[in-house]
C-alpha cells in the first residue's frame, strides 16, 4: 500500500506548468506517435477503460511491475490482478514478477521462492522486481537487515540466470532520506509522508553507502544477470555516480522512473550528454500507476486521473525530446532535445532487447 501512495504522490506532483518561447518551439521536430515506447515501470492495479485508448493514443505499452512487500497480514502482492490485466491486453501489459527475503532462513526459503519464479516466468513474466525491503526492512533470525548481495538469495539469481530472466532492483533510497528533510528536495513530500523510510531518523537502518556497496558487489559477483536499477539506481542526484556504475558493470542498465525531478535539478547539457553516451544502457520508466477500483470512482475522478496521466506524459516527453523551458516536480529546466535515434532506444528498443520480446 505504501509504494502506491508514492506513485500517487508522483503522478500529481509531477505535473507542472511548462512554458515555451517562440525560439524554443522550433527545435521540438519529433512527434511522440512514431516513437514506439514501452514504460517498463507501471503499477496499474486496476483496469481502466481508458487505459487502452490511451496506450494506444502514446503508442505506448506498460510493464505492471509486482512489488512483495511484508504488511501485517502477510507478504502483500500485485501479482494476481497484473496477471488479469495482462491476459485480457496481451497487447497492451507485460509482467514483472517478485519476491521477498521473508524467511530466509527457513530450510525451504529457496525452494519456494525459485518454484514460485518458475510459476510466474511459466504466466509470462519478462523481469523480476526486488524492492528496498532488501538493505532496509526485512530482517534474518539474527536480526540483521538482509543486503542484496546476500549469499542465502545467491541460487535465486543463478536460476533466473539459468532461466534468462533479467532483474529489475530497486535498491535504497535517494540520498535525501539519510539527510534531514529538505522541502526544496523532490522527496520531500515522499518521507513526509512515509517516515517509515526517512532512514535519517532511523539509526538502525543501515547507511546510503553501505546499502549502495552491497548493491554494487552484487551486480559485479553476477556479471550473467542482467540487472536493470530502477529509479536510476537511487543516485539520481548525481548522474557521474550513475555513470561511474554504468563504466564499471555492462551487466547494469538504469531507468529513471520518479527520478526525473533530480535530474532537472542537474544541468540539462550533462544529463543530454548522460543520455548520449549510455543510450543503449537507459530504459523509459515512470512509476505510475493507481490504486482504487474504477467502480469506486466517479466518472469525473477517472476523467481527472486520465488527464493527469495524459498531462505525465506529455510533461516526460516534452522533458526527454524538446529543449522548452518546464518544471518538473517544482524543478525548472529545459528539455534535453533527444534525436530520435536516442529517443528510440530509450522508450522503446532497450527495453525489447533486455525483456527479450522479439
Ligand atoms: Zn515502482
Amino acid at each position: 500500500m505504501k509504494n502506491i501512495i508514492y506513485f500517487l504522490i508522483v503522478a500529481s506532483s509531477l505535473l507542472a506548468c511548462k512554458s515555451k518561447s517562440h525560439e524554443e518551439t522550433q527545435a521540438v521536430s519529433v512527434n511522440h506517435r512514431t516513437i514506439r515506447k514501452i514504460d517498463i515501470h507501471s503499477h496499474f492495479r486496476y483496469s481502466r477503460k481508458y487505459l487502452p485508448v490511451l496506450h494506444k493514443k502514446w503508442n505506448m505499452r506498460s510493464v505492471l511491475v509486482d512489488v512483495s512487500i511484508e504488511d501485517s497480514i502477510g507478504i502483500a502482492r500485485s501479482w494476481q490482478p497484473y496477471l488479469t490485466h495482462s491476459q485480457a491486453h496481451p497487447d497492451l501489459f507485460f509482467l514483472c514478477s517478485s519476491f521477498i527475503g521473508v524467511d530466509i532462513d527457513s530450510p525451504n526459503f529457496r525452494q519456494r521462492i525459485i518454484e514460485q519464479l518458475s510459476q510466474e516466468i511459466s504466466s509470462g513474466a519478462k523481469m523480476v522486481k526486488v524492492w528496498k525491503n532488501f538493505g532496509m526492512v526485512t530482517k534474518d533470525s539474527s536480526g540483521n537487515y538482509i543486503q542484496i548481495d546476500d549469499a542465502r538469495l545467491q541460487p535465486i539469481w543463478d536460476f533466473l540466470k539459468g532461466k534468462g530472466i533479467a532483474v529489475m532492483a530497486h535498491i535504497g533510497e535517494p540520498e535525501q532520506a539519510w539527510r534531514l528533510l529538505d522541502p526544496d528536495n523532490p522527496h520531500f513530500g515522499y518521507y513526509k509522508n512515509n517516515p517509515q523510510y526517512h532512514a535519517f531518523n532511523i539509526p538502525d537502518i543501515p547507511s546510503y553507502d553501505s546499502i549502495i556497496a552491497a548493491r554494487d558487489r552484487w551486480i559485479e559477483n553476477n556479471p550473467d544477470l542482467k540487472i536493470l536499477c530502477a529509479h536510476l539506481g537511487s543516485m539520481s542526484h548525481d548522474v557521474d555516480m550513475v555513470a561511474d556504475r554504468l563504466d564499471n558493470y555492462p551487466n547494469m542498465y538504469v531507468e529513471p522512473a520518479a527520478r526525473f525531478g533530480d535530474l532537472a535539478r542537474q544541468n540539462p547539457k550533462k544529463v543530454g550528454a548522460f543520455f548520449a553516451k549510455y543510450q543503449d544502457r537507459i530504459m523509459f520508466g515512470t512509476d505510475f500507476g493507481n490504486s482504487n477500483p474504477e467502480e469506486a470512482m466517479t466518472d469525473a475522478e477517472l476523467e481527472q486521473e486520465k488527464e493527469e496521466l495524459d498531462a505525465n506524459y506529455t510533461l516526460l516527453w516534452d522533458y526527454l525530446s524538446s529543449t522548452d523551458t518546464l518544471e518538473i516536480r517544482g524543478q525548472t529546466t529545459v528539455g534535453l532535445g533527444l534525436p530520435a535515434s536516442i529517443l528510440d532506444k530509450v522508450y522503446f528498443q532497450n527495453s525489447v532487447n533486455f525483456l527479450k520480446l522479439e
